[in-house]
Order: C-alpha cells, then sequence, then structure tokens
C-alpha cells in the first residue's frame, strides 16, 4: 500500500506528493494524515491543494 496523499489536519488540505510544489510546504505541517487515493482524501472531508491537485474547489 502507498501512501501518496498527505493531508494536513490543521488546515483540511491534502496533497499530492508525486507533484508536491515549493508552495506546498510539506515540511511544515505538522500534524499529517495519510491516503491512499483522492478520493478517500475527499470522503474524510479534505479539500484538495490547488498548488499540486486537479479540481480544487478553492
Ligand atoms: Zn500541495
Amino acid at each position: 500500500m502507498t501512501s501518496r496523499y498527505l493531508g494536513n489536519k490543521n488546515t483540511k488540505e491534502f496533497h499530492d506528493l508525486q507533484h508536491q510544489t515549493p508552495k506546498c510546504n510539506i515540511s511544515e505541517i505538522v500534524e499529517r494524515v495519510y491516503f491512499t487515493s483522492e478520493q478517500q482524501a475527499k470522503r474524510a472531508g479534505y479539500d484538495p491543494c490547488d498548488h499540486c491537485l486537479e479540481g480544487s474547489t478553492r
């Protein structure tokens, strides 16, 4: 099982680690939760990051 998607528990945003950009500030995420798919992250109530994921609603 891979954990490609990283969620930030504080902001409720998640990132695609295979397309992360410096703007994602991945290293500054303290409260981390991992997902195996975008669908799983969305179902858990997380929003896709503008910088590394398509289809962001923000
Ligand atoms: Zn991101």
